[in-house]
């Protein structure tokens, strides 16, 4: 694609003038790690892809089954049984051949996390299951790595920031969660979707500094009803990630 077609893709944004040519500039260089290529991640990578933010990994280790189809959006029933990293990286790069897309066919772990993920300026959290939640807030806080995390549950949703210094999901929720317990009982796309594409705007507001990102806040929505509610948050003195007693 040519420059003046390039200008073209993002005039509309463009013109926001808290964007302009060079936030654009900025969302070109970025690097942004999408953990967890399902029904919040789907809407995430597609808007952070839309954006033009110039580099975007995906980290999942799934393979395409069929309940996975109402709500997440990046495939279709032909990649059924096959890895949804690949997938997802052939739907964005023909979506926007104009950004680097780099699929990391991994569940993030302990061992293999820290390295994954400071090669990235932000990680947008969204998997399916507590522990992993947990994880990655933790390795994300000991990287310095801005964090932009979500779950959802049948019609609700809840969404926080994490920025070095401040409230990290640890301090939200102190409990340990036993592995393995998913996050996702029952769910259906449309929260999903505006959950994560609420993500999606999280990451381009923190990586543009403009705005307020939803720091030291967390973020309850209820779909049924149609209620926003953001609960003001702590960082905790004794956190084991972000508190003064951290290791
Ligand atoms: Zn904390």
């Amino acid at each position: 694609m040519d420059k003046g077609k390039l200008t073209q893709r993002y005039a509309r944004q463009v013109a926001i003038p808290q964007i302009g040519a060079a936030g654009q500039a900025r969302l070109q260089a970025a690097r942004v790690l999408v953990i967890g290529a399902g029904g919040l991640g789907s809407p995430a990578l597609f808007y952070l892809a839309a954006a033009g933010v110039g580099t975007l990994g995906i980290a999942d280790d799934d393979l395409l089954s069929p309940s996975n189809l109402n709500r997440q959006i990046l495939y279709t029933p032909a990649g059924m049984g096959q890895n949804k990293v690949e997938q997802a990286a052939r739907r964005l790069r023909a979506f926007n051949p104009e950004i680097t897309i780099i699929p990391h066919m991994t569940r993030v772990s302990r061992e293999s996390g820290p390295a994954l993920i400071t090669d990235y300026d932000l990680v947008v959290e969204a998997t399916d299951n507590l522990a992993s939640k947990d994880l990655i807030n933790e390795l994300c806080v000991h990287a310095r790595v801005p964090l932009v995390w979500a779950g959802v549950q049948h019609f609700e949703g809840q969404l926080s920031v994490v920025l070095p210094g401040h409230a990290c999901r640890r301090c939200i929720f102190p409990e340990l969660p036993e592995p393995g317990t998913p996050a996702e009982l029952g769910i259906i796309g449309a929260v999903a979707g505006i959950i994560g594409t609420l993500q999606a705007l999280e990451a381009l507001k923190v990586l543009l500094g403009i705005g307020t990102p939803l720091v030291d806040q967390l973020l309850l929505w209820d779909g049924l009803h149609h209620s926003f509610e953001k609960i003001q948050v702590t960082r905790t003195a004794n956190c084991p990630h972000c508190g003064q007693n951290e290791e």
